[in-house]
């Protein structure tokens, strides 16, 4: 018997194709989809208004697979992170992140990093492999199981709300399936989860961010640490490769194209490194420079075991945040969550993969 194909890889264009080539119309699409990601069906036998024998072809064909809870955690501030397992056995985190009526899940694209990352631990740990797209759309999915958010809510009340691709990995370093996924995630008949509602961060792919954001219609953020090259190059190799010039050349590219676009600036606050008056002006003038429109997002540096570095003062992170927000960049400063479970940002790693 041939193996069964996991159906939840396949976009919806490419599912059209799958079922006609079984013989049957192409409406039967929209009821499969809506089936698997409207009501979050993992059984064919359940898709009652498709035909006995269709449901028993698809069963023997294909498969509807979620990925394998293997821990669940939840924090004192209800942050709840999953340790997930795929088919071959690797393994990735997921947090999500709830505020009163809604919430962020954050998930990976990738097992480990090739980033590397100084101050991430999944980047201490080594890239293993991409994600296909059923690995991603298939994490949001338990996050819907758990909280029971099926059917896809068709009011604006969901506590699943948001996506943030800023888990484990470098989504444009696996832009094939993050798009597909994406477009499955967002598509209007299942999840319907809105694009504006979605962020993907990139740690400075430059010559794909263009290209990502038009596939997608996410929004962009991007994880800038530092006002200049050589701090950059010291925290984040990927900038020996593509300098912050070309990062800011690209993010006005992209702001160009869709002038209603902001852009986030992910900005880890590091003690003696990139924390001072004279960074923010630096980072003030760098933005100028290129006319970008956009918002930071101090990030408290969360520390994990075996890293060297050190948060800043609290002090100094309000004081760097004021002196943006006074050249008229928002400058939030993110709320660690979840830091009992190592649930917050760069924490994540998937340390107990199963041995062989
Ligand atoms: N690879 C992508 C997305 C995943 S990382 C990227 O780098 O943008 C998501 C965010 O967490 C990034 O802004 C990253 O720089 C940040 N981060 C990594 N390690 C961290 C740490 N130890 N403390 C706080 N934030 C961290
Ligand atoms: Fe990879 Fe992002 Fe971590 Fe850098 S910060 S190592 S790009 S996951």
């Amino acid at each position: 018997m041939t193996e069964k194909k996991e159906l939840t890889n396949f976009s919806k264009e490419e599912l059209e194709k799958e079922i006609e080539s079984l013989g049957e119309k192409a409406f039967r699409v929209k009821q499969i989809w809506q089936w698997v990601y409207f009501r979050g069906v993992t059984d064919f036998m359940q898709m009652s208004n498709i035909s006995l024998s269709l449901r028993q072809k698809l069963s023997e064909k294909y498969t509807i697979t979620r990925p394998k809870v293997i821990t669940e955690q939840v924090s004192i501030d209800k942050t709840h992170k999953w340790l997930l397992e795929f088919q071959d056995g690797e393994r990735v985190e997921m947090v999500y992140i709830p505020e009163k009526d809604r919430g962020a899940v954050c998930i990976s694209t990738q097992v480990g990093c090739a980033m590397g990352c100084k101050f991430c631990h999944t980047g201490s740990q080594k890239f293993t492999r991409n994600l296909t797209v059923s690995e991603i759309v298939g994490q949001f999915m338990v996050a819907r199981d758990a909280y029971n958010e099926w059917p896809s809510p068709t009011n604006e009340i969901r506590y699943l709300s948001n996506i943030v691709v800023m888990g484990m990995g470098e989504p444009l370093n696996n832009l094939d399936n993050v798009v597909k996924a994406l477009n499955i995630i967002t598509d209007g008949d299942g999840i319907a989860i809105s694009r504006r509602r979605v962020t993907m961060s990139t740690s400075g792919i430059a010559p794909r961010i263009v290209d990502a954001m038009e596939k997608t219609g996410v929004r962009l953020a991007v994880s800038l640490h530092a006002p200049n090259n050589s701090i950059r190059s010291q925290i984040m190799p990927i900038n020996d490769k593509f300098k912050i010039e070309e990062v800011m050349k690209a993010c006005s590219e992209y702001q160009r194209k869709d002038h209603s676009r902001y852009i986030t600036f992910e900005y880890l606050m590091l003690k003696g490194l990139n924390d001072t008056e004279q960074h923010a002006k630096e980072l003030i003038s760098l933005l100028k420079s290129y006319k970008i429109r956009a918002t930071f997002n101090l990030i408290p540096f969360n520390p994990w075991p075996g890293c060297n570095f050190e948060p800043s003062d609290k002090k100094t992170v309000e004081a760097f945040s004021k002196i943006l927000d006074n050249a008229g960049f928002a400058a939030p400063i993110r709320v660690a969550r979840g830091q009992d479970i190592l649930a917050a940002c760069g924490q994540l790693k998937s340390k107990h993969k199963k041995p062989n």
